[in-house]
């Protein structure tokens, strides 16, 4: 079986996110979305909240699993079996940073491949951090995150009105 781990911060995951899970579902015979658990980076929402909004969005993909990790990418694939780290490209700005992580990552474990999928142009320009902005500056998001998690993060910041 050809697992694949599509890992990521996810905070929140958008339709971009979205878009690159499919794509790799219909590649893979099991892609495992995973949350990164970052101990530097004081997230937005906790993962487990972020794990509860994947799983609401992911319906009708039926080999998809989500889950979250802590420590090494590689060590979590080893662990699950993996041999594939999914990542998405979205502009030539991403592209310096995931050359950097998927070399140390083959550096770090040369049987683990990373590859890079793209989204529909339609949703290649979302990115969680302006889906965060635009929200604390009362703008509409509904386009660029699936029902869950608009309807959450409505919620979320009607209450810190
Ligand atoms: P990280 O903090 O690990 O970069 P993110 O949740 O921001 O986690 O992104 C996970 C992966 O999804 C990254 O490879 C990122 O480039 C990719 N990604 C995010 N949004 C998009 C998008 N709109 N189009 C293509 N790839 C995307």
């Amino acid at each position: 079986m050809n697992i694949a781990i599509y890992p990521g911060s996810f905070d929140p995951v958008t339709k971009g996110h979205l878009d690159i899970l499919k794509n790799a579902s219909e590649i893979f015979d099991k892609v495992i979305i995973a949350v990164a658990h970052n101990g530097a980076k004081k997230g937005f929402l906790p993962v487990e909240k972020r794990v509860e909004l994947i799983k609401k969005s992911i319906t009708g993909m039926n080999n998809v699993e989500v889950d979250a990790f802590e420590g090494l990418t590689i060590e979590y694939a080893k662990k699950n079996g993996a041999k594939v780290l999914i990542r998405g490209l979205r502009a030539v700005s991403d592209f310096e940073y995931e050359m950097q992580l998927s070399q140390t990552n083959s550096a770090l474990c040369d049987e683990i491949k990373t590859v890079f999928l793209t989204t529909k142009p339609k949703y290649n320009f979302i990115s969680s951090s302006t889906i965060k902005e635009i929200l604390e500056n009362g703008g509409d998001i509904s386009k660029f995150v699936p029902d869950a998690v608009f309807e959450y993060l409505s919620k979320l910041s009607k209450r810190n009105m």
